[in-house]
């Protein structure tokens, strides 16, 4: 898939999950608890929203508006269905937009939230980029593919050199964040629960659906077969890699 990109076959798939990347309420909420208090009056934001999973937790614990911005309008309708669903249009907003332009003053955010997503651009990268867009003393959480280990079998390492070159261990993830100009302020693996359940379980049914639709479609069957070969190296090399949240504070 990822030399023919067929985005509309991509979106159609991933706007039938309530998530488009591995994690859980309960460690959207673990993070935001090493976040000081926020006000009615603050401003958040969740990049690389998708159809939103985490933005409506967000914006449930959360006494503010928040914006979720997203390139892709089918993810953000369902982010405003959902909004409705659980009565926070007015608190809830679904932007289009890109994550590197944000469509923000600098120096005016409380909180930049990205679960799954500051990848699209590179996390120091991401990291660098949107500092200047909070107040100085506000935060930035998101979650990052990390190797958990120091060393790995040749497989995986060839594997995820090939689709991230960017990954890196947990301690030079931190590193990266307090170049970025941020107090490192916590960092925790996230559970395999998040993958294999929330993320690839809740992916069975669809898969089925989507391939009765598409029967002929090779695009379509390569996407799943994909999404197949990737849970599978998960399963079996999950003790090497993860995703982690790292959550840092604006200095300066
Ligand atoms: N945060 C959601 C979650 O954890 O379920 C979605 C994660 S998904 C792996 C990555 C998201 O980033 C997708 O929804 C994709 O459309 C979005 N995305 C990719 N490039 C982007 C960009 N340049 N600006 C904004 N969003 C982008």
């Amino acid at each position: 898939m990822s030399e023919e990109m067929d985005f509309e076959l991509i979106c159609e798939y991933y706007s039938q999950l309530d998530r488009q990347g591995p994690g859980s309420k309960e460690t959207t909420l673990k993070a935001l608890d090493f976040i000081g208090p926020l006000s009615e009056n603050a401003k958040v934001t969740d990049l690389g929203c998708g159809t939103g999973g985490q933005t409506i937790t967000l914006a449930e614990a959360l006494p503010c508006n928040i914006t979720g911005v997203d390139i892709f309008p089918q993810f953000l309708n369902k982010l405003n269905d959902q909004s409705e669903l659980h009565g926070l249009s007015k608190r809830l907003h679904a932007v289009q937009g890109s994550m590197e332009d944000l469509p923000f003053d600098k120096n005016s955010l409380d909180l930049i939230w990205s679960e799954g997503a500051i990848y699209n651009i590179g996390f120091e990268q991401g990291l660098r980029l949107w500092h200047e867009y909070l107040k100085v003393g506000g935060y930035v959480a998101v979650t990052e593919i990390s190797w958990l280990t120091e060393n790995r079998t040749e497989e995986i390492e060839t594997y995820w050199n090939g689709a991230y070159p960017g990954i890196d261990t947990i301690p030079n993830k931190m590193q990266q964040l307090q170049s970025a100009g941020y107090i490192p302020v916590a960092s925790f693996v996230i559970p395999e629960s998040c993958w294999l359940e929330n993320y690839y379980g809740a992916q069975k049914e669809v898969q089925e659906s989507f391939l009765k639709n598409h029967t002929s479609n090779p695009n379509a069957i390569k996407l799943i077969e994909e999404q197949r070969e990737e849970e599978a190296l998960y399963r079996k090399y999950k003790d090497y890699y993860g995703y982690v949240f790292y959550i840092g504070k604006r200095v300066g």
